[in-house]
């Protein structure tokens, strides 16, 4: 339902607190579960549970996770599988789960992808349509090396709408974003980008938005953003600024 994804440089808390005022923000779209993945210099890790967003800050409270200068969150409106902590977002594939993947909307086919991978040995935590592209991205990753190589050769296989926000903990400085059907906008800053499934996921941090066309890939690092279509051509996103009104 909402999607947050941030980089920047530093090592210390700003990823996860930009990420969980940015799910704040989204709270008016409405939700039953909400999640956060951040990359760490251990991997990557995540916390996740159903219900309010507070059901969240509890559980981090209670179990800290490590800094990070990456971070995804998500806030869910289940749509495939119970709003349950397991059913939560983000969901883990790829060797030892080092891929977290969040997703707003409904992958069409994926119960032919499922029975595919379930015939191949992978083994599924949730009920959920989502957990079928953390699956087929984390494969992916694990035979090309990089994430906005990895999500294309996914979204290609995905029929539906979809927004999916990708982490990988090999690539610690990166997010990736993939839409089709459904919103995603890039928040440009200084030293540290944002996406967002609107504007409101960073507008306390940046006026500077990118809105990504139909079928459109984005890379963010501290540095920049690179966009492709899912063909893998060149493209750019339609630049603008957020006003107040826009944010309200
Ligand atoms: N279809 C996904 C699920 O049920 C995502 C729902 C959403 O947009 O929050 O987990």
């Amino acid at each position: 339902c909402g999607i947050v994804g941030y980089v920047g440089k530093a090592m210390d808390e700003r990823a996860e607190d930009v990420v969980m005022e940015g799910l704040a923000r989204l709270e008016y779209r409405g939700y039953d579960s909400a999640g956060i993945a951040l990359v760490t210099d251990g991997g990557v890790e995540s916390e996740k549970r159903a219900g309010k967003l507070e059901n969240l800050r509890g559980a981090l409270e209670a179990h800290p996770l490590s800094g990070s200068r990456t971070a995804i969150g998500h806030t869910r409106w289940a749509t495939h599988g119970g709003p349950t902590d397991g059913n939560a977002h983000p969901h883990h594939g790829g060797d030892d789960d080092k891929l977290a993947l969040i997703h707003n909307g409904i992958i069409e086919n994926f119960h032919s992808l499922k029975k595919e991978l379930l015939a191949e040995g992978v083994t599924f935590r949730s009920e959920t349509d989502t957990e079928v592209a953390a699956k087929l991205v984390g494969r992916a990753f694990d035979e090309t090396g990089d994430i906005t190589t990895a999500m294309q050769q996914v979204v290609n296989r995905l029929e539906g709408a979809f927004t999916l926000l990708a982490v990988h903990a090999d690539q610690p400085g990166v997010v990736v974003g993939a839409r089709r059907n459904s919103p995603l906008v890039v928040g440009l800053g200084e030293g540290e980008n944002f996406l967002g499934s609107d504007v409101a996921a960073f507008i306390g941090y940046t006026r500077n938005a990118l809105e990504l066309g139909q079928d459109q890939i984005v890379t963010i690092t501290p540095e920049g953003h690179e966009v492709i279509n899912f063909d893998g051509s060149p493209a750019e996103g339609k630049a603008y600024e957020v006003t107040w009104d826009a944010a309200a």
